[in-house]
């Protein structure tokens, strides 16, 4: 069994849709990105990469190429969960906790873990917490995520 860990921030600006574990949640405000901005599947992405031996979220699916503009990040990681497989790693759970001052997320909770659950294959528990009105996520500048998964040799 491994483990590996995953961290992801994004900034927020107006005018841009805030996903958060495949969820589109209604807000004022949303993540600037290349992709989707869904810095909770972000993390677990990473996690995954990590556990199973394989970099991170960056070297396979660059923020310069074109492909992943606008990316589904639930697709980023189902395919991370493919090329995981194929290194021999088989992602088993996955804890996350995502850290964002606004809007309050708890009515969410079940529909991202739901979201996240289903393309990891495996249990994913979502946690929330605010960034306590401090740093850049309590001035509400910016979303971030953490995440680990643990996995299995196949
Ligand atoms: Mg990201």
């Amino acid at each position: 069994m491994r483990a590996g860990v995953g961290y992801d921030s994004h900034r927020l600006g107006e005018g841009e849709s805030l996903i958060l574990g495949g969820v589109r949640v209604e807000h004022d405000r949303g993540t600037v990105a290349h992709s989707d901005g869904d810095v909770l599947t972000h993390a677990v992405i990473d996690a995954l990469l990590g556990a199973a031996g394989l970099g991170d979220i960056g070297g396979h699916f660059p923020d310069t190429d074109p492909e992943f503009a606008g990316a589904d990040s639930l697709d980023l990681l189902r395919e991370a969960v493919r090329r995981s497989a194929g290194a021999g790693w088989v992602p088993e759970y996955a804890d996350t906790t995502l850290v964002c001052q606004a809007p309050r997320l708890a009515a969410h909770r079940e529909a991202m873990a739901a979201n996240l659950s289903g393309a990891l294959g495996a249990p994913v528990n979502v946690k929330f917490t605010t960034g306590e009105h401090i740093g850049f996520v309590g001035r509400e500048e910016g979303v971030a995520a953490h995440a680990v998964v643990t996995a299995r040799t196949r």
